[in-house]
């Protein structure tokens, strides 16, 4: 059992979802006995056997239990029951950067870097750790109430220090490597920091289409169109990024994860050690009433039929 601590459902009380995933929910959540704000995520365990994901889920579980940091989502306890599986997650109350994105557009060059840095240190992290992330987008990283990044959702993340073949990401933001089949490792996770880079200064992703086969076909192209107003120097990072040849993308070569903190984006007006301390004062500042305020969250409906029961043979995770 790798999970952290066994918690123990009753003493929380489930409220409204504050997102959806493939196989299940995210509420907000209230511990009885303190009145202090969670979010539980809550996996459907019929579904994750149809659907053949018990790996992903188990290695979810094993990372995030493994890791602890103040840019990613820290997992507080773990619980199930016949029908799902429960992980008692901090409640990040800003929303996701996507809604944000969303709302302003494009980010000024200032605020696409106080973004971008903190992805860096997280993937710096992951990494020492052979964790590759795989699934970077702005719907998985949300934003706490200093206005400072975590990332959540580790269900496509692997222990890997070398090569893996597994397809998984969103479309817009697969690497040349991973649409290839060619095996892929720890250059995915820069190829998709170089995506959304890209997605904060123009407000779109560079490879965009309706249809997800032209987007594969762009992406292997791999010619990327810069609006006329983009940052320069952005831009010089976000062409070392997205280098299809993962022996000349940034974050692979020799000097690793320092050719992306050296870059010269990150030179002048720059310190990565206060970035790391949470001491650069964020431009945005989510807006909340009081802890468990909801509203930087979109509405969903309440939970449809509940899932069918998984019988004590046929469950994997009976012995977590
Ligand atoms: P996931 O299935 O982990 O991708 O989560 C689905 C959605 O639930 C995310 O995109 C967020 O909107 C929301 N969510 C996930 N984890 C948290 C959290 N710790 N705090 C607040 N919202 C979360």
């Amino acid at each position: 059992m790798a999970s952290k601590v066994k918690i123990a459902l009753k003493d929380f009380e489930l409220m409204q979802t504050l997102g959806t995933g493939s196989f299940g929910r995210v509420r907000l959540t209230k511990e009885k006995a303190t009145g202090r704000y969670y979010a539980m995520k809550i996996l459907k365990k019929n579904d994750i056997i149809k659907l053949k994901q018990v790996d992903h889920v188990i290695s979810e579980n094993t990372i995030l239990a493994d890791i602890d940091h103040p840019f990613l989502v820290g997992l507080q306890g773990f619980d199930q029951d016949k029908q799902y599986l429960y992980f008692l997650l901090e409640y990040i109350c800003g929303g996701e950067l996507f809604t944000y994105l969303r709302t302003e557009g494009t980010l000024d060059s200032n605020n696409a870097r106080f973004y971008c840095g903190q992805v860096i240190l997280m993937f710096e992290y992951l990494h020492s750790k052979n964790i590759i992330y795989r699934d970077l987008k702005p719907e998985n990283l949300l934003i706490d109430n200093m206005g400072y990044l975590r990332l959540t959702d580790f269900g496509f993340a692997k222990y890997c220090d070398g090569r893996t073949y597994t397809l998984c990401g969103t479309p817009e933001y697969l690497a040349p490597e991973v649409l290839m089949n060619k095996g892929h490792g720890k250059p995915v996770d820069w190829w998709c920091l170089g995506i959304l880079t890209y997605e904060m200064l123009a407000g779109i992703d560079p490879f965009n289409d309706e249809d997800p086969m032209a987007i594969y076909q762009k992406i292997l192209k791999g010619k990327i169109k810069f609006p006329k107003d983009f940052n320069r120097k952005a831009k010089s990072l976000v062409k070392h990024l997205l280098v299809a040849d993962t022996s000349k993308r940034y974050g692979c070569l020799k000097g690793g994860v320092g050719d992306i903190k050296g870059h010269k984006w990150f030179r002048d007006d720059w310190d990565w050690i206060s970035l790391a301390e949470k001491e650069i004062p964020a431009t945005y500042i989510p807006e909340v009433d009081d802890e468990g305020d909801t509203s930087n969250f979109s509405e969903y409906p309440d939970s449809p039929e509940p899932s069918p029961p998984v019988s004590e043979e046929e469950d994997p995770f009976k012995d977590w």
